[in-house]
């Protein structure tokens, strides 16, 4: 695993970065002049990349001495000043490091959420330091009035690891989204067609727009009406997506992976099904792969990793996608990718934003893009999510009562609870996922809740095999309290 990060002020100033990594055992890092973390915090087993200071002192001012606030102290700075609209839980993060997140009290937990499918390289990766740090020293913006390298090369690598077409980028998956629903207007526009399908229990984001294409009354709830043009179907079916079809539909939009609806992939069948059904009538196939794209289900798109094998699949290719998320790790932007004939549809003036695609964040997106490939973290995903998936479905084999089944593929699984947990502690006001994340989180784990009844886990990249193995037998230690 790779460990650099922020750490404790008494840390800070011997922490280094560089070029020339050695890796070092956490103890013996201690005993080192390039201090980590205090011995408490860190086990034997980890491991440290440590960076030569000097290069460290060149690239990285030295840091603010961090200042100590309580756990209450800033979870009131919260309550007078940040607007309530996120239901919170408890934990004050201070740093992260590798796949690993500690807490203003020095709590360590390993994070298997991945702040929702970000964190693509885990906490604090050097590259991503690196690349924000040499960019940053060239240039950070300069708006889309003008051409920059760092944008045309992200576009050209997008393309090549999809197909013909071109990219148009900007910050958020649900901004990503927006261009297609406008992308698809244009398309309809001299026809009077304008209508997009999506599905349900789908999610594309909070923007209005956004909550009109996703199939889950909560999102919509309070904001009608509703932008007009969108209607859901039922996920998986083609005959239920071919009947909703009207005069004035111009596009299918779904998620080759269902994320916040469940982690339901969709099917092989499903997928070429709706390719034939858009060319029939003259639709775009819009997929949104914010959650489940970059790699995470072992192929830079779910679709290739779920037609490998399928005859006809190779040459399966929708007309238009969306990513963000893993795509800068953290860092904020989204992007979405056009199919040839239609790449051109949003001319000059038709579409834009002030800070889509700066070079400081396709500097990032391509720093992790190359890393991605030189550690072969596609196949990671692979090996290692499938070696959590069958230590998951081990779990709903010896925890009937608690894990009802398992699902998803590479680094995005997801657990789905039993119906109603006898014994489950915790605030029965409160979702039986919610009451199960605040159990991980006494155990030093991190997963996301997925509605009612999923738990997601949607890791770096970059995890190693012996942390999902941590992570199981954590998990496994909080069901057997209460379903053993
Ligand atoms: N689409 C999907 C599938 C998502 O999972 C999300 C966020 O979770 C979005 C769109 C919205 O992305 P963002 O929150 O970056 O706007």
């Amino acid at each position: 695993m790779i460990i650099l990060a922020a750490a404790p002020s008494t840390c800070r100033s011997t922490l280094v970065s560089s070029c020339s990594r050695r890796i070092l055992p956490c103890a013996l890092a201690t005993r080192t002049r390039n201090i980590a973390l205090p011995s408490e915090r860190c086990p034997a087993n980890d491991l440290l990349v440590l960076f030569d200071e000097q290069t460290m002192k060149d690239i990285v001012p030295p840091p603010p001495p961090i200042v100590r606030n309580d756990v209450a102290a800033v979870q009131a700075l919260f309550q007078q000043n940040v607007v309530p609209s996120y239901g919170r839980f408890e934990i004050v993060f201070s740093h992260g490091i590798g796949s690993y997140l500690y807490d203003i009290t020095g709590r360590r937990y390993l994070d298997l959420g991945g702040g929702i499918a970000v964190s693509s390289l885990g906490h604090a990766h050097p590259a991503i330091t690196e690349a924000l740090v040499e960019q940053s020293r060239k240039v950070i913006h300069t708006s889309n009035f003008y051409y920059h390298e760092p944008q045309g090369r992200l576009a050209q690598a997008l393309v090549s690891l999809i197909g013909p077409g071109k990219c148009f980028f900007c910050n958020s998956g649900v901004e990503a989204n927006e261009g297609l629903f406008k992308l698809a207007r244009k398309f309809g526009h001299d026809e009077g067609r304008f209508e997009i399908i999506t599905t349900l229990d789908s999610f594309h984001g909070r923007t209005l727009a956004g909550i009109a294409a996703t199939g889950q009354a909560k999102v919509k709830k309070g904001f009608e009406p509703m932008v007009p043009g969108f209607r859901q179907v039922p996920y998986n079916d083609v005959e239920a997506m071919r009947a909703a079809i009207s005069p004035a539909t111009v596009a299918i939009m779904i998620e080759g992976i269902q994320g916040e609806g469940g982690v339901t992939p969709a099917t092989p069948e499903y997928l070429l099904g709706l390719r034939r059904l858009c060319d029939e009538k003259r639709l775009l196939l819009l997929l949104d792969s914010v959650q489940c794209g970059h790699f995470r289900s072992g192929r830079f798109q779910s679709y290739q990793r779920i037609l490998e094998g399928v005859p006809e699949g190779e040459q399966f290719l929708p007309d238009a996608i969306s990513m963000a998320k893993s795509l800068g790790g953290g860092f904020p932007i989204g992007a979405f990718w056009v199919r040839a004939p239609y790449a051109d549809l949003l001319g000059p003036g038709t579409h834009g934003t002030t800070y889509g695609g700066s070079p400081l964040a396709c500097a990032v997106a391509l720093k992790i893009l190359d890393v991605i490939q030189r550690e072969k973290l596609a196949e990671n995903a692979r090996q290692v999510g499938a070696y959590l998936k069958t230590g998951l479905e081990q779990l709903a084999k010896k925890y009937p009562q608690a894990i009802h089944s398992v699902r998803g593929l590479g680094l995005m699984v997801g657990i789905e609870l039993a119906p109603d947990i006898a014994n489950l502690p915790g605030d029965s006001s409160k979702t039986q996922t919610i009451r199960l994340a605040n159990l991980l989180h006494a155990a030093g784990l991190l997963a996301i809740p997925a509605g009612t009844h999923i738990m997601r886990f949607l890791p770096p990249l970059n995890l190693q095999q012996r942390e999902a193995e941590e992570g199981l037998k954590t998990l496994e230690s909080v069901v057997a309290g209460f379903a053993g």
